[in-house]
């Protein structure tokens, strides 16, 4: 008999998935930074400027009480009202924590190391790390000039090893929403077996005529599931309330992959609030829409190539300047996001946005003459 070895030789630190290698952790947007006599303005996270309305904290006081119990692992009570308001079954829907839950079990069901994954860039920050985690092989289909996705390069890109297609309307960071015609011709172009996700994290902000709704495709396309959130529009982000509708099997697959018991009684009471009163965060989020348009004009008045900004952001396409005008924006007590071929600004306080206007005035005469 041999005496259990003690003894630690060899490698000395656990090996994890080389796909962790192939992509970078998720960088949050920056908190301001603190500068005396200036108010900071976060405007860094497409968070929304305003609070969520009244009576959704009041029922987030009413479901305070006790948590000791676990919540709702259906969140029956959500998806009938989300069932209700948007004409689909409630076999329809999945509630999951936050938006990006959906997207990790979105990569989880359809890919690994044997598939491909396409999707726009620049666009969300969480497509190349969940489906570089997953292993799957991406495909980063650069977005246009006028920051559109660019759909026949898309749809070139098809190989038999895709599993995974995610569009994402408006597109975050750099704005433009896609047209219901131009997705509903790229869809006639994807094969049926290939998922489509349509993130519409921002849809409700989306004032362009013709833009897509995701609701109105998921009755003709099986293959489509929409990606939504709580967390923009309806000023919930940390709630952590996210959902997908998609035909049943692929909710099926998703329940198979999400955290049970991830949405507290607390969000899903928060969130069914919210929906109550879809018709004020629909005038708020419009109002939001409003302050986007003047500050893309004021930006495009002083020169800025901008592009059409159908979110709660507003996109410069700085390139290799994208640092400096960070920074600039940051001695201002303003914090920006820089996303490497660009900086993205939410749409806040006025004070804020009017700041970055100064900045973006004075950063014009400084680089451009
Ligand atoms: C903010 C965002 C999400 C996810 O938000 P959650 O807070 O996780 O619901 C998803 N997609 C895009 C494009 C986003 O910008």
């Amino acid at each position: 008999m041999t005496s259990p070895d003690t003894s630690c030789e060899g490698p000395t630190t656990p090996q994890l998935r080389s796909s962790l290698e192939t992509f970078p952790p998720y960088v949050p947007g920056k908190a301001p930074k603190r500068i005396e006599g200036l108010t900071p303005f976060k405007l860094s996270s497409n968070e929304n400027s305003l609070e969520p309305l009244p009576a959704v904290i009041d029922a987030m006081i009413a479901h305070a009480k006790n948590p000791a119990f676990y919540p709702d692992d259906a969140a029956l009570a959500l998806r009938t009202e989300l069932a209700d308001r948007l004409g689909v079954s409630i076999d329809q829907l999945v509630v999951t924590t936050g938006a990006s839950e959906l997207l990790v079990a979105l990569t989880q069901i359809t890919s690994d190391a044997t598939t491909e994954a396409i999707y726009p860039w620049p666009s969300f920050e969480m497509y190349p790390q969940i489906t570089g985690l997953a292993g799957s092989k991406r495909i980063a289909v650069p977005v246009r000039e006028d920051g559109r996705h660019d759909l026949d390069a898309m749809a070139a890109a098809i190989t038999d090893r895709t599993r995974l297609i995610i569009l994402c309307s408006p597109n975050n960071p750099t704005g433009p929403a896609l047209r219901d015609d131009e997705v509903r011709q790229f869809l006639s172009q994807v094969p049926g077996d290939v998922l489509v996700a349509l993130d519409e994290a921002y849809w409700e902000f989306a004032t362009a005529e013709g833009a897509v709704r995701g609701v109105d495709l998921v009755a003709d396309h099986p293959n489509v599931v929409l990606v939504r959130t709580f967390s923009k529009a309806h000023a919930l982000a940390g709630l952590r309330v996210g959902y997908a509708i998609a035909r049943e099997t692929v909710i099926s697959g998703l329940l198979k992959s999400v955290i049970p018991f991830g949405v507290t009684d607390m969000s899903q009471a928060a969130a069914l609030e919210s929906l109550r009163h879809s018709d004020e965060v629909d005038v708020r989020a419009k109002e939001i829409a409003a302050v986007r348009d003047d500050f893309a004009h004021a930006l495009r008045d002083q020169g800025w190539d901008v592009p059409d900004a159908q979110g709660n952001f507003v996109w410069l396409p700085l390139g290799d300047l994208s640092s400096a005008f960070e920074d600039a924006c940051v001695d201002q007590a303003v914090a920006v996001r820089n996303l490497g071929d660009g900086v993205r600004i939410s749409i806040g306080e006025r004070e804020g946005l009017d700041r970055v206007l100064a900045v973006a005035a004075a950063f014009r005469t400084e680089h451009f003459g």
